[in-house]
């Protein structure tokens, strides 16, 4: 009763096929013995997920999941969408690829779509493969544009785990002993936990300062997240963008929004992250909802920054693929069709209205905050103090690796993944 957007939902009694795989001892078996070790793998026991449809999973004994988590922020219409699928399964039936020189009309069609839900000049677009390659050719581009090396992100982001990307994304779980080039990482306006609170101004100094103490005085550029994704749905102080735009374009960089997570109107009050701060990028950087699941990414900068791409090849295998790019033009009629972002809006206030609710009667819930459906709990033990809870997951990485800020993992991360019902 809520919201008025059309939702498509699986009937009550949807079966899932029946399920003659292995189970998931013997793929956690397996996955030990042939598949690289990661941090990431947390889960001692992680689900064997065989079905999805729309919001939901379902397991190899047939449970059902609501998936909070929607594959990483990815699944933006939903697990195997009927009109998605339909478009990723006609476009492999036809072509699945033959190399992005050739023409096709999907690679076309889809660049005119995405470039007509930008603001500004920013109209040219490059596909890629995933939001780290993205942010990667942005990196590329600003330095290229600018003629200088520095690039300055915020400590707490997450821009990938490439190894130049490594070096944007400022959180110390991601990090490998490697060289990572003139990266500053500048104090994050995070109005919960941050020195400044909620001031804009003071943390936009700090920009300034790392300009003025830590290079020339010449930067390539910046990047931020509006709303900090794996950093736990931390929303940057009202105001800072426009602040440190100006700085960095003085200094002489470019300005780039990473929206591989608030993109495709996941925020619900507006279809782009950096609307929210009320200003227009150099350069946008996009790939996990954009594609459904495909793995998919795109940059979309100015002709003027495209440009400096002309002077060598700028070029990948997939990026643009036919069935990638069926598949991410089908996702942009959904959003549009079934009023995705609407949806977005009403749900995340209504879920951020029961948590305030829950927060006002439960002191463990330090903070709930966010936007649309792009929303954070952040649990504390000490509500004045902000002493941040600890859960089974932190105390499991701290084991593994002998790690001690583990607040990182229960206070950012959250816990609340899927629900089983
Ligand atoms: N940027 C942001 C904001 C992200 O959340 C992520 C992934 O979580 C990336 C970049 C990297 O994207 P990918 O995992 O597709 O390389």
């Amino acid at each position: 009763p809520f919201h008025n957007a059309p939702r498509q939902l699986p009937p009550f009694d949807y079966q899932p096929k029946p399920y003659n795989g292995p189970s998931a001892d013997q793929i956690l078996e397996k996955r030990k013995k042939f598949l690289g070790p990661s941090l990431f793998y947390y889960y001692q026991k992680p689900l064997n997920i065989v079905e999805g449809k729309m919001q939901y999973l379902y397991d190899e004994n047939g449970r059902r999941y609501l998936d909070a988590f929607a594959g990483i922020v990815t699944v933006s219409c939903g697990h195997c969408h009927p009109e998605v699928l339909n478009a990723i399964t006609e476009q492999n039936k036809l072509l699945q690829h033959a190399t992005t020189i050739y023409l096709h009309h999907a690679i076309a069609d889809f660049a005119e779509a995405l470039a007509s839900k930008m603001p500004g000049n920013l109209k040219v677009v490059y596909f890629v493969n995933s939001g780290s390659e993205a942010n990667e050719l942005a990196m590329l581009m600003a330095r290229l544009y600018s003629g200088n090396l520095g690039m300055i992100s915020l400590r707490n982001a997450y821009h990938g785990g490439s190894s130049s990307t490594i070096g944007l994304t400022a959180l110390n779980t991601w990090k490998y002993p490697i060289p990572e080039g003139e990266i500053h990482h500048v104090i994050n306006p995070d109005p919960f936990r941050g020195v400044f609170g909620s001031d804009a101004t003071r943390y936009a100094k700090d920009v300034q300062d790392h300009i003025e103490y830590g290079t020339s005085g010449k930067v390539a550029g910046f990047i931020a997240e509006t709303i900090q994704g794996v950093g736990g749905a931390v929303e940057l102080a009202p105001g800072y963008l426009k602040q440190v735009y100006d700085i960095v374009r003085k200094a002489g960089g470019v300005c780039i929004a990473d929206e591989v997570q608030t993109g495709f109107g996941r925020t619900g009050s507006h279809y782009w992250g950096f609307e929210t701060q009320g200003v227009i990028p150099d350069i946008v950087t996009m790939a996990k909802g954009i594609g459904n699941g495909l793995p998919l990414g795109a940059v979309v900068t100015t002709p003027e920054i495209a440009n400096v791409m002309a002077q060598k090849i700028q070029f990948n295998t997939f990026g643009g693929n036919p069935v990638c790019s069926a598949g991410g033009l089908a996702v942009l009629r959904v959003i549009d069709k079934e009023k995705r972002q609407a949806h977005c809006a009403d749900v995340g206030s209504h879920l951020i209205g029961r948590l305030r609710s829950l927060q006002d009667k439960h002191d463990i819930i330090g903070d709930v905050r966010g936007r649309g459906l792009m929303v954070g709990v952040e649990l504390v033990t000490d509500r004045k103090e902000k002493t941040p809870a600890k859960a089974k997951t932190a105390i499991l990485f701290e084991n593994m690796r002998g790690i001690k800020n583990s607040e990182f993992y229960l206070g950012k991360v959250g816990c609340m993944e899927m629900f089983s019902e």
